[in-house]
């Protein structure tokens, strides 16, 4: 089918804009009622309060390995020693 140029392209218009409509007006109508927008996914805002460290000063804190004393890092003001881990 080979139309002269205005009316192919406006049948070509055409169907490229009513395509889309037809095609999610089937699509609502198939889901009615559950169209809720997708706002319920994205909104996680809270999470990162619920899996803070105990310790409120914030920062990496280190557990001395010898005595198990925590500290900031550096040497355990206790005993002295280097050996820690971090404490998160
Ligand atoms: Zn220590």
């Amino acid at each position: 089918m080979v139309l002269p140029f205005p009316y192919g392209l406006g049948a070509a218009l055409a169907i490229f804009i009513a395509f889309p409509l037809i095609l999610r007006r089937r699509y609502m109508s198939r889901m009615r009622g559950g169209y809720g927008g997708g706002s319920d996914s994205g909104s996680g805002g809270g999470g990162f309060f619920g899996m803070g460290s105990p310790n409120s000063s914030g920062g990496v804190r280190y557990v001395c390995l010898v005595c198990n004393n925590k500290h900031k890092g550096g040497t355990c003001p206790r005993c002295g020693s280097k050996m820690q881990r971090a404490d998160f």
